[in-house]
């Protein structure tokens, strides 16, 4: 059993610190918004009055906070963590922030002589209630073991992201790709509708496809990621089937803003001599268009 504070107590960090509490550990809370409090005091947590009242004593202070720099408050503010901190605690940050925040976090904990790590999750708040979220952990490989029965209490998957702030980036680079992929699929449920097309046949089509399965572990598996570009499908076909959608979705008036944007991708391709080469070459012409080195032998 561990003294943990916990601060920060909305849609994420009340189940969060209630199976924290349920896990039989004392639980100091606090939250600016009295009621958030309550629920958990109701469960047994400790109400504190200060995040550094929550802070003094305990093993572990987490904090599930909107932004960055409420987390920099609550750390380094009036009344704050670091103001009673033990020198053997370890803060977990769990918020999702702005990564280079995260490093200051961490470097101006150091400079206190305090240990901070970051453990955003994955996944929602249904499974904050079910302890299954997604953690990414940044931090040390001893933090990450120290922090481990704890955070196991809140998640079911941990994944060790590489080192402090690590934690953070791979959340970011997840959300960025998600998000995007979000407004991609809106775009093709559109098309669909505008072309009068059952939105549950296509879902069929794509269900077996890279447009649904994602060109990870499909068409990059066996290509680029390989260091191979000889064609299974030319990006010279790619260009002209998405310049296809981008024709019939603006003679419906539909708007395709980020196949747009995809098709220049791909006009750049051919530009640049990628015509003939697989469309999974686009990962070296990103590369290449954001000054790293290429890995594959063009052909
Ligand atoms: P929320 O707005 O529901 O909760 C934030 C809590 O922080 C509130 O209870 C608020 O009163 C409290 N708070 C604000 N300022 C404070 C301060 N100075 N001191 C103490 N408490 C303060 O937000 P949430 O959905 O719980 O998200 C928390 C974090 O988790 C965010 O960084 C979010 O991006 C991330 N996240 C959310 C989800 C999700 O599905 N909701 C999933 C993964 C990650």
């Amino acid at each position: 059993m561990a003294t943990v504070a916990f601060i920060g107590l909305g849609q994420m960090g009340r189940p969060m610190s209630l199976n924290v509490l349920r896990g039989g550990n004392a639980v100091r809370v606090y939250d600016v918004d009295a009621s958030a409090v309550q629920l958990l005091v109701d469960a047994g947590a400790i109400a504190c009055a200060t995040p550094a009242e929550a802070a003094k004593g305990a093993e572990f202070v987490i904090t599930m906070l909107p932004n960055g720099d409420l987390v920099r408050d609550v750390l380094f503010g009036e009344n704050g963590v670091a103001g009673t901190l033990a020198k053997d605690a370890l803060v977990i940050d769990m918020s999702t922030i702005h990564p280079l925040q995260t490093d200051q976090l961490i470097a101006d904990m150091a400079k206190r002589g305090f240990a901070m790590m970051d453990v955003p999750v994955g996944r929602t708040s249904d499974h904050a209630v079910t302890g299954s979220l997604l953690l990414l952990a940044g931090g040390t490989a001893e933090q990450i073991e120290r922090a481990r029965p704890v955070l196991m209490l809140m998640g079911n998957e941990l994944v060790e992201a590489g080192g402090p702030g690590k934690g953070i980036r791979v959340k970011m680079v997840n959300n960025f790709m998600s998000i995007a992929l979000n407004a991609l699929s809106a775009e093709a449920a559109t098309l669909c509708e505008a072309l009068g097309l059952d939105f549950n046949i296509a879902l069929e089509v794509m269900k077996g496809t890279p447009a649904n399965k994602g060109h990870f572990t499909t068409t990059w598996a066996g290509r680029v990621l390989k260091g191979d570009l000889s064609p299974t499908f030319m990006v010279d076909h790619a260009h002209k089937d998405i310049g296809l959608a981008l024709d019939v979705a603006n003679r419906l008036h539909t708007t395709l803003p980020m196949g747009a944007a995809a098709r220049e991708i791909y006009n750049q391709m051919r530009a640049k001599g990628r015509g003939k080469q697989d469309w999974t070459a686009v990962l070296e012409h990103m590369r290449d268009a954001s000054g790293l080195p290429l890995q594959v032998k063009a052909i």
